[in-house]
């Protein structure tokens, strides 16, 4: 098997579909392979931020932020869009 069928199943999970592969063989696979556990992490991290911005709506520090961001640039339309999370 591939990383690649085994993080398609742990997205699966993730969403809480069935992923087509008994989870201890999923499992398994993770413990062997650092790739994919970071692959997990990071696909956790998001689906919780995600999930966050669903229930919730954005976080208060995240709506300060643009709003100090719009009010130093202003409604100009050549600057590109910035609805990019920053780097980290
Ligand atoms: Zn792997």
């Amino acid at each position: 098997m591939k990383c690649a069928q085994f993080r398609t199943a742990l997205s699966a999970r993730l969403d809480g579909e069935p992923s087509g592969l008994p989870g201890t063989r999923l499992d398994k696979h993770l413990v062997r392979c650092p790739g994919c556990r970071e692959w997990r992490e990071r696909a956790e991290r998001l689906r919780g931020q995600v999930w966050a911005i669903a229930a919730d709506g954005p976080s208060p520090d995240w709506s300060a932020r643009l709003l100090t961001r719009l009010g130093e640039e202003g409604p100009v339309g050549h600057a590109p869009p910035s609805g990019r999370a920053e780097e980290r």
